[in-house]
């Protein structure tokens, strides 16, 4: 897969800021109370346009929701791609998890056994330590804004 390329398939960590503590509604899930800071989500596209439609997806705005992330869209600041095919994100919700100050029980797992797949950090140094584990297991391609 070459660097610029994102038609593959993959998982994907998006990594959201909110630069103020804000109740937001949250599909079915309810109103939710989110903490100032930096927020990672987990998931994967393997449906038809892989990571290239779902990002695109994601960094666009939209007229309806479809996913629980999709209400957090304004706070997207960055996606990390890993493109080798393979579905991380229920492993990548596991070691998030541990290193996380805070999960958002229930969020973005409804077809899993994970309890979440978006993690809260109060500072960002936990979360680019993570990124540079994953680096060097080659499980990510890029990062970008
Ligand atoms: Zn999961």
């Amino acid at each position: 897969m070459k660097k610029d390329d994102h038609d593959g398939k993959g998982s994907y960590i998006i990594v959201l800021y909110l630069d103020k503590s804000k109740k937001i509604q949250i599909g079915k899930l309810g109103q939710l109370k989110f903490k100032k800071g930096y927020y990672a989500y987990v998931g994967s596209a393997f449906g038809p346009g892989g990571l290239k439609s779902r990002i695109k997806h994601h960094i666009e705005p939209k007229k309806s929701y479809h996913w629980h992330i999709d209400y957090l869209d304004p706070a997207v600041k960055e996606v990390w791609v890993s493109g080798y095919g393979e579905r991380l994100e229920h492993e990548w919700a596991g070691l998030l998890g541990e290193i996380a100050s805070e999960k958002i029980i229930g969020f973005g797992c409804s077809d899993c056994s994970c309890e979440s797949h978006l993690f809260y950090f109060k500072s960002f140094r936990i979360l680019q330590n993570f990124q540079k584990v994953l680096f060097k297991k080659n499980m990510l391609l890029l990062g970008f804004d």
